[in-house]
């Protein structure tokens, strides 16, 4: 059976679809999804006792339901072996209005082609549809003591582009999303077997994001001077057209020349490390001590589960706190449950220095906004928490600007890779050793007391802020050399 998800795996590439097949890639969603969005969206339009369609359903079953004229929640219809979902279909005595539901805050209108395909379906099926409208949550509501449907949900008739802004009629973009939907199927049937096909790497590869079969399609096809390691460059392309392979070879104008980009160049030139040594002093001039070493964990929620929170707000539920002061280096950390959001501000205020600086991987981006959140959440706070994260500067600055590189970063400067680069310690021997997982198993740990997974949270934070002082101190060794 094929699915909308497959016709854009197969049109973004073959060979993607093809390994998507082989072997599926886990998915940890990133966001919490604390509602059911159907039994939202029967609550919100008043629906008694649709029809409800479960997974496996064949179209003939959806198909008698909406010849009683019921109304259609999730339900599966199909079309030669493709099958997809009608997500609400109202059935009312004069017009039938299908309802495309969205369990984020502004539908694009990239959405207008799956659209596109359902309405095609459903005609092939014999369903008609008179109106369409977008049903999606509303960026806007903020939870009070309970949770309201109607406020958290809302209906438009309109796109919205990337500024969120409303872009267009809803069937203005999906009248312009004709495509044969024949001749995709039988492409996708046509594919053989792929192991032997060999790609070129294209923009595709990582376009938004990384192909999560990259490793397999190129395995160690790039060294770490590789011009294809150059950050944010979209010359080098161009480069490897011209015969440059390796950042070495850059002399002049053949890529945009930013300041990270500088840096890789002249590391790979000098095949080891580059140092900006008047800017880094600079920059480690600016801190003083106490020096506090700061990590949060959160989780991000669909629909706001607690009182002022917003759809997508984030819940801090923990933090690591490593301070280096004359006595030495000392620990404190806090894990919380449920609605802790004020138990962890009176936590973390109580042990903060209130002097020193606070260094943070990643701060304005992370540490500061939840800060900032919390203080707007609670602004009887504000004043402390303000002086926290005014306090804050950010350690992978360093790195992210080019004031450092190695050329073993082969383009990456997260602080698992920095870590692994400038010191023994790794990740790989913690039982929870990436931040998806962490927020996993803190999930796990919502419903049940586990002692095991709580001290697994706490080391896996524990290792981020002692990571933090190892690359700095990193850093000031750098400057002495
Ligand atoms: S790495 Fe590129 S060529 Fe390989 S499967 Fe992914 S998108 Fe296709």
């Amino acid at each position: 059976m094929l699915h909308e998800s497959d016709l854009k795996k197969f049109l973004r590439c073959d060979k993607y679809y093809w390994f998507s097949k082989q072997k599926s890639v886990p998915y940890l969603p990133f966001v919490t999804h604390n509602y059911d969005i159907y039994e939202l969206i029967q609550e919100y339009l008043e629906l008694k006792d649709p029809f409800v369609g479960q997974r496996g359903d064949e179209t003939s079953k959806t198909l008698e339901a909406y010849h009683e004229g019921k109304n259609l929640i999730n339900a599966r219809i199909s079309y030669r072996d493709f099958r997809i979902n009608i997500p609400c279909l109202v059935q009312k005595e004069d017009k039938k209005v299908l309802y495309l539901v969205y369990s984020n805050c502004y539908p694009k209108a990239n959405e207008a082609q799956k659209i596109h395909d359902l309405l095609k379906v459903m005609s092939f099926n014999g369903m008609e549809v008179d109106e369409i409208y977008l049903l999606h949550i509303n960026a806007n509501y903020e939870r009070g003591e309970s949770f309201n449907v109607s406020e958290c949900l809302m209906v438009s008739d309109e796109f919205y582009n990337d500024r969120c802004k409303k872009c267009g009629k809803i069937m203005d973009h999906v009248n312009a999303c004709e495509r044969d939907l024949d001749d995709i199927i039988d492409r996708i049937h046509a594919l053989g077997d792929m192991s032997e096909v060999k790609k070129e790497r294209s923009s595709v590869c990582t376009a938004h994001y990384k192909c999560e079969y990259f490793n397999d399609c190129f395995p160690n096809a790039f060294h770490d001077t590789s011009i294809m390691n150059l950050v944010q460059s979209s010359k080098k392309y161009d480069c490897l057209e011209m015969g440059i392979d390796d950042m070495a070879q850059v002399v002049g104008d053949e890529v945009e020349a930013s300041r990270m980009q500088y840096a890789q160049i002249m590391a790979a030139k000098k095949q080891g490390l580059f140092v900006d040594k008047f800017a880094l002093m600079g920059w480690l001039s600016k801190i003083t001590y106490p020096i506090t070493y700061l990590d949060f964990e959160w989780q991000t929620y669909v629909y706001p589960p607690y009182e002022k929170m917003k759809p997508f707000d984030v819940l801090v539920f923990q933090y690591s706190m490593h301070v280096e002061d004359e006595n030495g280096l000392r620990h404190e950390e806090y894990i919380g449950k449920e609605d802790c959001r004020i138990e962890f501000i009176e936590d973390l205020i109580s042990k903060i220095p209130d002097t020193g600086t606070i260094l943070v991987f990643n701060a304005q981006g992370a540490e500061a906004l939840r800060l900032q959140q919390l203080a707007e959440q609670f602004p009887q706070y504000e004043e402390k928490l303000r002086s926290i994260w005014e306090r804050m500067l950010d350690l992978a600055l360093p790195f992210s600007c080019g004031l450092v590189y190695d050329v073993r970063m082969a383009g990456e400067y997260n602080l698992k890779k920095l870590l692994s680069l400038f010191s023994d310690l790794s990740y790989d021997e913690l039982e929870i050793n990436q931040g998806l997982l962490a927020v996993k198993k803190y999930r796990e740990l919502e419903n049940e007391e586990n002692e095991e997974i709580k001290q697994a949270l706490y080391k896996y934070c524990e290792m981020d802020t002692y990571a933090e002082y190892v690359l700095y101190h990193y850093l000031k060794d750098l400057v002495k050399k």
